[in-house]
């Protein structure tokens, strides 16, 4: 067999088949996670392109017109389909959430993933315009919750993520199959994935794929400035902070000088209005713009300890799941007597 076969070969061998990829339409059970300021069309084109599926944040737009023209600008990049994240959660000045869905139905998007609060009031005008709802969550309560209002599949969200993971503080490797044991629709597990390890893990565990954030903003298409890539890099898994935890709205961010102030501040009593100029997003997003790494607050997940190098979103894709297979096909097929 030439190598061209035997690569064609590989490729097709290379398709871990779930109910997360059969119900999603997408090709590996791989999803770019929602991330403020990051899941912009290039990225969120790029994953989709490589088979994934990709997440535009439409918060990360500032109107709901900007988030129109996001979508038409992935549209540009990929033909494959793509989705859109909106996150319902505390914000300093709360957006027109009505408007962005809007956008969303009438830009033609068929996936959603929804975070944060109770997805229910948004699934009627989603669901009568065949768009599937992912809601993310971070406990099994919340994952039942959501499945008996008629979502159509749960990431469940364990506490190694970046961004918020909830107050009950319980990993993965209890969060997934607990949940696994409630969960009948399609399930992807999220929280410190970032290879081929983890999705067999997951899969393991009872989930259909994983959901990935801090290791997609680490790629060559992510939008964020280098030196905030080779910190991720040059970082390890001790170095996330976890704040807002006395406002029971606890978020996972990187350790930096502003993260240590506001667990200070919040540890001696203040109040969100005390630390509100520390941590707003328009603050955090200059990190992201400019690479000084002290500039604001920044997310990144436990994950960090894992990513040793900045691939193209495709190459990821790619490596994970034939790092998967290998994996279930050798190492784990072997060990069996
Ligand atoms: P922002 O500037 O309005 O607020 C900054 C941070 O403060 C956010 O984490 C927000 O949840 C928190 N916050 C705001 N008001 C609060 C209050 N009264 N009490 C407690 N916490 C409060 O938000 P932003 O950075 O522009 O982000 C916009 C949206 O995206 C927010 O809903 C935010 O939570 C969400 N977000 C999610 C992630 C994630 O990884 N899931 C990461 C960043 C932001």
């Amino acid at each position: 067999m030439d190598a061209a076969r035997k690569h064609i070969r590989r490729e097709r061998e290379s398709l871990i088949r779930t109910r997360f990829t059969e119900a999603f339409g997408v090709e590996h059970p791989i999803v770019q996670g929602g991330m403020q300021w990051v899941g912009r069309a290039e990225l969120a084109a790029a994953v989709s392109e490589a088979g994934g599926l990709g997440l535009i944040t439409a918060l990360t737009q500032p109107t709901p017109a900007d988030l129109a023209d996001e979508i038409a600008r992935a549209r540009d990049l990929t033909a494959k389909p793509f989705g859109v994240n909106l996150t319902i959660l505390p914000t300093i000045n709360p957006p027109p959430y009505d408007e962005y869905r809007q956008v969303i139905v009438d830009a033609g998007i068929k996936i959603v993933e929804t975070a944060g609060s109770n997805p229910g009031p948004h699934l009627p005008m989603f669901h009568d315009n065949g768009i599937k709802v992912l809601h993310k969550c971070t406990s099994v309560r919340h994952a039942v919750k959501a499945q008996s209002l008629g979502v159509d599949g749960i990431s469940i969200d364990g506490f190694e993520c970046a961004g918020h993971p909830g107050e009950d503080d319980i990993p993965g490797l209890v969060l997934i199959p607990a949940a696994a044991k409630e969960i009948e629709i399609p399930m992807i597990a999220s929280g410190g994935f970032a290879d081929g390890r983890g999705l067999v893990a997951a899969l393991a565990l009872g989930a259909d794929g994983i959901n990935m954030g801090s290791r997609f903003m680490c790629t060559a298409e992510s939008p964020i400035h280098q030196k905030v890539k080779d910190a991720i890099v040059a970082g390890n898994e001790r170095g996330t902070e976890l704040i807002f935890r006395t406002l029971r709205n606890t978020g996972r961010v990187a350790s930096n000088t502003i993260s240590r102030e506001v667990v200070d501040i919040l540890d001696k009593g203040g109040q969100f209005e005390d630390i509100a100029h520390l941590v707003s997003g328009k603050r955090g997003v200059k990190v992201y713009e400019t690479g000084d790494l002290e500039a604001g607050i920044w997310w990144i997940g436990t994950a960090m300890g894992l990513i040793d190098d900045i691939p193209t979103a495709g190459e990821l894709v790619s490596r994970i799941v034939s790092d998967a297979e290998d994996l279930i096909r050798s190492r784990l097929a072997g060990a069996i007597a």
